[in-house]
């Protein structure tokens, strides 16, 4: 059996290491490593996936959201709600900008943003809410955009963890995750579903003025060169990375069957045992499965973990902190939160090995290991 690795670059590389190889040596042969012909190209082509108006590439997924808010106008204390469940970036920005971060439960069946939970936390000073689709799973974005609309927020969408899902409306329309909110933001950090070969996000929207505008900031807050009319970063996407992508996203609607087939492998391994929850597949989306999370109740996860270990099959906690609970947060009074949902789901979950590779005898095997744990402990 292949070495298990939480997520198999080297596996999935293989696979496309030519097309992958001439991509990065035309960019070397252009020296076109700055917004060269490959990030252009880039652009247009995850425009043209996501049927959305504007991609602006930028540096990272962090970047996105940083200059998502930054477009917005916010200014010190107005009100950002987010998830407390998610990776620190979505909520770190938010504290960068001298914004007041909001945290807010998140449904235990889906683990993404509860909209109820939403509508309870809006005040005169709420401008934003950045709903995370956790895992790979869409939040429920027909709510929560009746919500923000009914009040006049702001959306932004922290896709980084589910590009390439498709949101199903109730009326059967079906749109591409990140281009529902007024601002869609992803990463492709390697090991996303998308990801290039270093750091690299984009950002995306149908509104020509905020695309105008995030276009500048990520770009020093100038449209003519030395003429800088806003404060902005320097965020860019680099030729290489581009070219990376520009491999990789035809084939990104195969990635994410090859992890679906994956997620359908443990689900049905995994049915009949009453102290493992699988994955809730929410009917509005196609969970593209980032990430494959179990919860688990009446079981030593550290044991879990520990077991799993000694077999060589890693597992990891996604996330062993939510954020309410960091120290980062506790000078804006995160302390005070009661997330009883997020602190429960925190204490339960374990991620299995989750990738484009795995194969039959690899699932087989940590499905086995998982059981026998689980079953005699
Ligand atoms: C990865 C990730 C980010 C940040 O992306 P980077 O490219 O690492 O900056 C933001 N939000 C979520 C939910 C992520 O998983």
């Amino acid at each position: 059996m292949r070495p298990i690795q939480m997520v198999d670059l080297k596996q999935q590389y293989q696979q496309i290491k030519a097309e992958v190889d001439t991509a990065i040596h035309e960019v070397l042969d252009s020296v076109a490593f700055i917004n060269g012909k490959a990030v252009q190209d880039f652009s247009q082509a995850l425009a043209n996936y996501l049927q959305v108006k504007h991609v602006i590439p930028c540096a990272n997924g962090t970047d996105a959201l940083q200059i998502a808010m930054m477009a917005l106008d916010l200014q010190p204390g107005d009100e950002v709600i987010t998830p407390s469940f998610t990776y620190i970036a979505t909520t770190e920005v938010v504290a960068l900008l001298r914004l007041q971060p909001v945290f807010v439960e998140v449904d235990a069946k889906t683990f993404c943003i509860d909209p109820a939970a939403i509508e309870k936390s809006i005040t005169p000073k709420t401008k934003a809410i950045v709903p995370v689709h956790l895992y790979g799973q869409a939040a429920n974005m027909e709510e929560i955009m009746a919500i923000a609309n009914k009040h006049g927020i702001a959306v932004i969408e922290d896709n980084a963890q589910a590009i390439g899902s498709d949101y199903y409306y109730k009326d059967g329309r079906t749109q591409k995750t990140g281009t529902i909110g007024t601002i869609g933001c992803t990463s492709f950090f390697p090991s996303k579903n998308l990801g290039c070969y270093g750091d690299g996000g984009a950002i995306c929207t149908n509104d020509d003025e905020l695309a105008a505008k995030m276009k500048m900031i990520a770009n020093h807050g100038q449209k003519i060169r030395y003429y800088h009319e806003i404060v902005g970063c320097n965020s860019r996407l680099d030729s290489i990375q581009a070219a990376v992508l520009n491999v990789k996203l035809p084939k990104l609607d195969a990635y994410i069957d090859a992890r679906r087939k994956a997620a359908d492998f443990y689900d049905q391994a995994f049915a009949a045992n009453n102290k493992i929850t699988t994955p809730y597949r929410d009917s509005n989306n196609k969970h593209v499965f980032h990430q494959y999370t179990l919860i688990l109740e009446g079981v030593n996860r550290d044991g879990l973990h520990q077991f799993l270990a000694d077999k060589q099959i890693p597992s990891m906690i996604y996330y062993p902190v939510p954020a309410h609970r960091q120290q980062m947060f506790a000078a804006f009074g995160s302390g005070e939160n009661k997330l009883k949902i997020t602190d429960w789901l925190t204490e339960r979950v374990i991620s299995l090995p989750m990738h484009t590779e795995l194969d039959q005898e690899q699932l087989n095997y940590i499905s086995t290991q998982v059981l026998e744990y689980v079953n005699n402990n």
